[in-house]
């Protein structure tokens, strides 16, 4: 079998088969019909029942962030090689990335094509990369875009952004997938601006979390930079606190997981994209993430599966889900 799919829910090996053992939280997922099994690891079908509390969160975040006065962009869940490579995103997270291939040959490609199919050998190679690759975090599309327009107005920028974004991290904890939506709020200014806007997110992620009535707790994060050269980086991040996450148990027996993440990226993507201040300089820029479907997933673990059973004032704060 491919090392990238499978049908089972739970780790292979280590205790007795015979044993009955109580399901896991991904098990009762797949049960309760909230996941849909693909076969592959991380990537799921989701019920109207999982889409409701996504669109419950969503619609919320929309009110928090009123005040904002974002502009709203959405852009489909990939972007262009020459931007991607500008991201220096390989540099970072080469393990992560994921790129679109496609069959570009003639009739004689495609006899091939169909011949290695039909000998259940690798037909991958018979494809060439189409210059789009999968978007890794939903603020990526938006740098490029703001950085054409010319100098931020005089008071900065916020952005709102929602995607799905691939990483490559099969995994058969139900939090960590491959396809997945983040929610964002960009912010594009002065390092005061984006280090006050940072601040009054966490404040309000920490307050949203506890109207969702969840154990929450914020901490000082890393991103997973690869390599030895990552760790350096990674110590670095969390020294300069460039990245916090609001945390929260979900899976069974496991550190609690992300939930939200509040991140200063200083001028990386303001002066890889050179996107400039009103008076000069170049512009700082940070970002919140909220993980919809680890927020949907906390919810359904510390509510139960089956949201008309939720708290009156949780469904509320959802707008009545
Ligand atoms: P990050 O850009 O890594 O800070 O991610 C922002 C948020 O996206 C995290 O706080 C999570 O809630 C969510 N997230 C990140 N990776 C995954 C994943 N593999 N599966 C599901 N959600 C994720
Ligand atoms: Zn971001």
């Amino acid at each position: 079998m491919d090392a990238h799919t499978l049908t089972e829910a739970r780790p292979a090996g280590g205790a007795d088969p015979m044993a009955a053992q109580p399901p896991t939280f991904l098990e009762s997922l797949l049960a309760a019909g909230l996941l849909i099994q693909t076969g592959v690891r991380g990537l799921y079908g989701r019920s109207a029942v999982f889409e409701g509390i996504a669109d419950g969160l969503n619609a919320a975040f929309t009110r928090i962030g009123a005040d904002q006065n974002a502009e709203v962009l959405r852009f489909p869940p990939a972007i262009g090689k020459d931007d991607f490579e500008t991201s220096e995103y390989l540099k970072s997270f080469p393990q992560l990335a994921g790129t679109i291939h496609s069959f570009c040959g003639d009739d004689r490609g495609h006899r091939q094509l169909l011949a290695r199919l039909e000998d259940k050998q690798d037909w991958t190679d018979q494809q060439q990369f189409t210059g789009v690759v999968m978007t890794p975090a939903a603020c990526y599309p938006i740098y490029p875009v703001i950085g054409k327009r010319g100098p931020l107005p005089a008071e900065g920028k916020i952005v709102d952004v929602m995607s799905y974004c691939y990483r490559h991290e099969p995994s058969l904890e139900p939090t960590r997938m491959q396809l997945f939506r983040q929610r964002e709020y960009v912010c594009l200014g002065s390092p005061e601006r984006i280090v006050a806007f940072r601040e009054l997110w966490m404040e309000r992620g920490l307050a949203f979390g506890r109207a969702l009535q969840l154990p929450v707790e914020v901490d000082v994060a890393n991103d997973p930079f690869f390599g030895r050269g990552g760790k350096i980086v990674a110590d670095s991040q969390r020294e300069l606190k460039l990245k916090f996450e609001l945390l929260i148990p979900v899976n069974d027996g496991a550190p609690p997981t992300a939930c939200m993440s509040f991140n200063y990226h200083m001028d990386h993507f303001g002066a890889l994209w050179h996107i400039g201040l009103h008076d000069g300089g170049v512009a700082h820029t940070g970002c919140v993430g909220f993980g919809i479907e680890r927020l949907v997933l906390a919810l359904l673990k510390h509510h139960g599966l089956d949201p008309a059973r939720w708290p009156q004032a949780v469904r509320e704060t959802l707008g009545g889900i």
